[in-house]
């Protein structure tokens, strides 16, 4: 479902390449973790998976379709992707349900159609009761799963996350990381999920690339980073003793 070749993106010429060479290929409906230190190059490489980068050279695929290339570029709109960081960025005079039916009324959807998605994404992340509530009368958690339903709204086919759980504390992360899991099978959508959490990476993935420096250190399921690190940085990074 998602192909990159040879992806490479550096701010400004003559500067070190901060994604450096990426290649992987990753099956539809797979829940892709790219894992990997603050400051290696993730949200980067997020970024122009959901088209608010380009590419300096390299190819994006989605399918058959070129997605991004040096000379190329689909309009992030087209993509067909959804996504969520960690700061929600929910709109403050909107209620839930406003909230969510957003992109769907700036997609020009049709009014019954827009209601009857809205009912849908809220009942998927379980706060179908919250729908005339307005943010700052929902907790944070609530909050959270507001920005989800916005995200599923639309129905993309790849939904990706940049550390949507690095705010939040720790009983909530872990009730979080269920609920994301649960989304992602309810849904089928390809995932691509950012973190710089080993714990995350492992319980959520099915597949996990491994970040050092802009580079691809090791891609593979997570039981065999585990059992079979290729090197002394995914060792150590995946918690394997050396
Ligand atoms: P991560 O998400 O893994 O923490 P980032 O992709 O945010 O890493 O950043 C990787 C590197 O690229 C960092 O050194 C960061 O300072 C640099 N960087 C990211 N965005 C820009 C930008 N718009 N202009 C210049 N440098 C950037
Ligand atoms: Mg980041």
């Amino acid at each position: 479902m998602i192909t990159l070749e040879n992806l490479v993106k550096a701010f400004g010429t003559g500067n070190a390449p901060v994604v450096d060479d990426v290649s992987l290929s990753v099956p539809a409906g797979a829940f892709l973790v790219l894992l990997g230190p603050s400051g290696c190059g993730k949200s980067t490489l997020l970024r122009m998976l959901a088209g608010l980068e380009n590419p300096t050279r390299g190819t994006i695929r989605f399918g058959d379709t070129l997605v991004a290339s040096a000379s190329q570029s689909l309009p992030a709109g087209q993509r067909g992707v959804g996504l969520v960081f960690q700061s929600y960025a929910l709109w403050p005079h909107m209620t839930v349900a406003g909230n969510v039916d957003w992109p769907l009324k700036v997609s020009g959807l049709d009014p019954a159609i827009r209601r009857i998605r809205v009912a849908e994404a809220l009942d998927l992340v379980g706060i179908a009761d919250l729908a005339g509530r307005y943010p700052a009368e929902i907790s944070g958690g609530q909050q959270q799963r507001v920005a989800l339903a916005r995200m599923i709204a639309p129905r993309p086919q790849i939904m990706l996350f940049d550390e949507p759980l690095s705010n939040l504390d720790a009983s909530l992360r872990v009730e979080m990381r269920h609920e994301l899991t649960r989304l992602h099978a309810a849904t089928g959508a390809t995932t691509v999920y950012v973190t710089h959490d080993q714990v995350e990476a492992m319980t959520m993935a099915s597949h996990v690339a491994v970040l050092n420096r802009g580079r691809i250190e090791q891609f593979g399921r997570p039981g065999d980073l585990l059992t079979q690190p290729a090197t002394a940085f995914v060792a150590r990074f995946v918690g394997t003793p050396p």
